[in-house]
C-alpha cells in the first residue's frame, strides 16, 4: 500500500485498516484505543498489556484492531507501543481529548498550550494539555499526554510542538 512508501497513514487508508472507526455516541462515551499499525510485523505488547482484551489480533504478526466496546480507555496499549502507534479519541462537547505518545523534550506540562501537528508534522493549531504521564510512571519507554482541542481536529493531530519563550 502507498502509505509503506510515504511513511504515514491518511484517515481514508486508516478506515481501510480498521474497517470501522467507533461511532460518534462510542467516542462520547469514554476514551477509545485507535491502533494506527497498519504494517504485519511480529510484535505483540500492545495486545499482551490489554487489561480486557479489547486488542483483537489473530496470530503475532496481524494489524491489531480493537474491540471499542471493551475498551476501557486505560492508555496501557498507547504507553506501551514501542511504534507509537496507538492513541485514544474521546469527546467531550465541542472539544476533543487524543492521547498520544509524545518521545520529545520538553515534555509539556498540564495546562500548557502546544502546537498541534498533523500526521505530516504541519502545524493544525493549538491545543491544551490536560493529562501527563511521565516517562518515570509510563508502561513503555515513552511519556504520554492528552491534549485537549477542537474536536474536528481528533482524526488529524497526532503530535504536539512545545514551544517556550
Ligand atoms: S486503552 Fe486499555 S482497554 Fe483500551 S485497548 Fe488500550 S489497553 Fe486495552
Ligand atoms: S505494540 Fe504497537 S507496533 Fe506493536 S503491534 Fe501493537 S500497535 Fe503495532
Amino acid at each position: 500500500m502507498n502509505y509503506l512508501s510515504k511513511g504515514y497513514v491518511t484517515i481514508e487508508e486508516l478506515k481501510e485498516v480498521l474497517g470501522e472507526l467507533p461511532s460518534e455516541e462510542r467516542l462520547r462515551q469514554r476514551p477509545v484505543a485507535i491502533p494506527e499499525c497498519p504494517q504485519e510485523i511480529p510484535c505483540t505488547p500492545c495486545k499482551e498489556i490489554c487489561p480486557t482484551e479489547a486488542v483483537l489480533m489473530e496470530n503475532p504478526n496481524a494489524i491489531p484492531l480493537v474491540d471499542y466496546e471493551k475498551c476501557v480507555g486505560c492508555s496501557l496499549c498507547v504507553q506501551i507501543c514501542p511504534g507509537l502507534a496507538f492513541f485514544m479519541i474521546h469527546y467531550k462537547g465541542d472539544k476533543a481529548r487524543v492521547t498520544m505518545p509524545h518521545e520529545l523534550l520538553p515534555v509539556p506540562e498540564i495546562g500548557e498550550e502546544v502546537i498541534l501537528l498533523n500526521r505530516i508534522g504541519e502545524e493544525v493549531g493549538k491545543g491544551k494539555v490536560v493529562l501527563v504521564i511521565p516517562r518515570e510512571k509510563s508502561k513503555g519507554d515513552t511519556p504520554v499526554i492528552t491534549v485537549e482541542m477542537p474536536i474536528e481536529l481528533a482524526w488529524d493531530v497526532r503530535a504536539v510542538k512545545v514551544v517556550r519563550e
